[in-house]
């Protein structure tokens, strides 16, 4: 595939990228950044610019096991806080980012080419994710003490599960970071996290910058592969519970290693959101909606309105509205003003991106706005809406997580919900109606673990995150995330 040249969409470029202020070479052990036991390196890119950033240490089974060492060393320690102590530790933290939100910003944006305003958003919710953890890693409910047996009083103890391995992804490495970080330590727990080996930057400065806050050994983080490092932290013996951000096949991968040890699994994996849009929507807020939510990121984004499912009635009428507003959409590099949307993270995953349009193309589909890769230096890829998509096209079920958005047609409600919840995915979707018959009852019949209404990628996070079927199990944000970092143990005493 080549550049278009009769260009709807070009890369508007920054004049002069702002320097982003690199971490330390090392990986952050027990307090302090130290050498890996491997010579080898992994070089970390800029994917707007192809420009090497630093390389970061490959990372060995050894670091590993230092890291873990290091965490169970101070897992006591760490445990034994009160919740006022732990939340003071977080919202000490949340105050160092906010501090430095601007360096933090623009090194997120260097390491995965988006746009300033996505890198701004990232790390205003990684702060709110630290101040909320505090609040809530104070105030578990659990069922009252009291005698539930004759001549028996139980007592529930809420503990923290021990030493958590955490594994993150490339689209939101800081705050795919932060939602792990915050609910962990904030339930007692100490952990080994291992960033995405093409965006580890934020998280080693996160690091290196809130390393005075927390007692050494009790954050520590590890870089490398999924292979060798992801693969040793989910195998380890001394990990109690192993969480991951990540593809499917990566979930399934540490889901395995972990049953060895029978150690806890908490999985947040892939989605394929459908957008249902029935004949009574407001048809403009569904396409604006969609523009927002489904090239959000670049359309790399797990929750991405990236499956429509329109009424055949209004089917056309939608289109021509979601062609209008995907084809103003602004591409460019982080730094330029007021794109919407960046590159792509990686020249693999554009090449993927780029195959999955080719696919589209194979399909017979039509592609109705973008479809190209754009004139580098970079990895970008036009924003694109491919239409006629027949219910059994691939395009319906395989996650493209890049600027893609498909649009089906349906005849009925009875065949809508059935489509829509035709898919090995289940982490979220939209109902766009204003009937509120429909709009109450249809989202209680998707399989999805977050559904919203006339709405799509609104996050909070007071509400729990995460999916069904093949999306995972387990939930970020929210109660429910410092509930699955921990474990209840029930005492009874007899007093008869
Ligand atoms: P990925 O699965 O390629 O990598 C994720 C992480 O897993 C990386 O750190 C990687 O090194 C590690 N990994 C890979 N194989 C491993 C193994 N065998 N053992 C241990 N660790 C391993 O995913 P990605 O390409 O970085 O991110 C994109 C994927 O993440 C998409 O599928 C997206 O939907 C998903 N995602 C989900 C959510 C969510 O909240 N559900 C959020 C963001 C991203």
């Amino acid at each position: 595939m080549t550049a278009t040249d009769t260009a709807l969409f070009t890369v508007r470029r920054a004049a002069a990228a702002p320097a982003a202020s690199l971490p330390p070479f090392g990986q952050f052990i027990g307090g302090a950044f130290i050498p890996s036991t491997s010579d080898a390196t992994v070089e970390v890119v800029n994917p707007a610019t192809e420009e090497v950033l630093m390389q970061v240490p490959g990372g060995s089974v050894e670091d590993v096991d230092a890291a873990v060492a290091a965490a169970l060393a101070a897992k006591a320690g760490w445990a034994a806080k009160t919740p006022q102590d732990r939340s003071a530790v977080l919202l000490r933290i949340a105050d160092v980012i906010e501090a430095n939100r601007e360096l933090l910003e623009t090194l997120e944006a260097a390491n995965t080419g988006k746009p300033g305003a996505v890198a701004e958003d990232d790390i205003s919710s990684a702060i709110d994710t630290f101040r909320f953890s505090a609040g809530a890693a104070r105030t578990f409910n659990t069922p009252g003490a009291g005698d539930y047996a004759e001549n028996h009083t139980s007592v529930i103890l809420r503990e923290p599960v021990g030493v958590v391995g955490v594994i993150t992804p490339w689209n939101y490495p800081l705050l795919m970071a932060a939602w792990k970080i915050a609910p962990i330590l904030g339930a007692g727990n100490t952990l080994v996290l291992k960033p995405s080996e093409q965006t580890p930057l934020s998280t080693l400065k996160l690091a290196e910058l809130i390393a005075a806050e927390i007692p050494a050994g009790v954050l520590n983080i590890v870089t490398g592969s999924g292979r060798v490092t992801g693969h040793r932290i989910s195998e380890h013996p001394d990990v109690d519970l192993v969480a991951i951000t990540g593809s499917v096949g990566s979930g399934q991968q540490v889901a395995a290693s972990a049953a060895n040890t029978v150690k806890r699994v908490h999985l947040e994996l892939g989605g394929k959101a459908p957008v249902v849009v029935f004949d009574d929507a407001d048809l403009e807020a569904a396409a604006k909606g969609v523009r927002s939510a489904g090239f959000w990121n670049g359309g790399q984004e797990c929750g991405s309105a990236c499956r429509v499912l329109v009424h055949e009635s209004v089917a056309a009428k939608f289109t021509e509205l979601l062609v209008r507003e995907v084809s103003e959409i602004t591409v460019g590099t982080p730094g330029a003003g007021d794109a919407e949307i960046g590159s792509m993270i990686s020249k693999a995953h554009y090449d993927r991106v780029l195959a999955a349009l080719q696919d589209v193309r194979n399909d017979g589909l039509t592609i109705a706005v973008g479809g190209n890769a754009i004139e580098g230096p970079g990895y970008f890829i036009e924003p694109t809406v491919v239409t006629n998509v027949p219910a059994s096209a691939a395009i319906t079920s395989t996650e493209i997580f890049g600027p893609v958005v498909s649009v089906e047609t349906f005849s009925t409600d009875e065949e809508a919900i059935t489509r829509a919840n035709e898919t090995v995915y289940g982490l979220a979707a939209s109902v766009w109606s204003t009937n509120a018959a429909r709009a109450l009852s249809v989202p209680r019949r998707l399989d999805f673990g977050t559904v919203w209404v006339n709405s799509h990628l609104v996050i909070a996070n007071e509400m729990p995150w995460g999916g069904f079927k093949g999306s995972g199990y387990g939930r970020d944000l929210s109660a429910y995330a410092l509930e699955d970092f921990s474990r209840t143990k029930h005492i009874m005493y007899n007093h008869g």
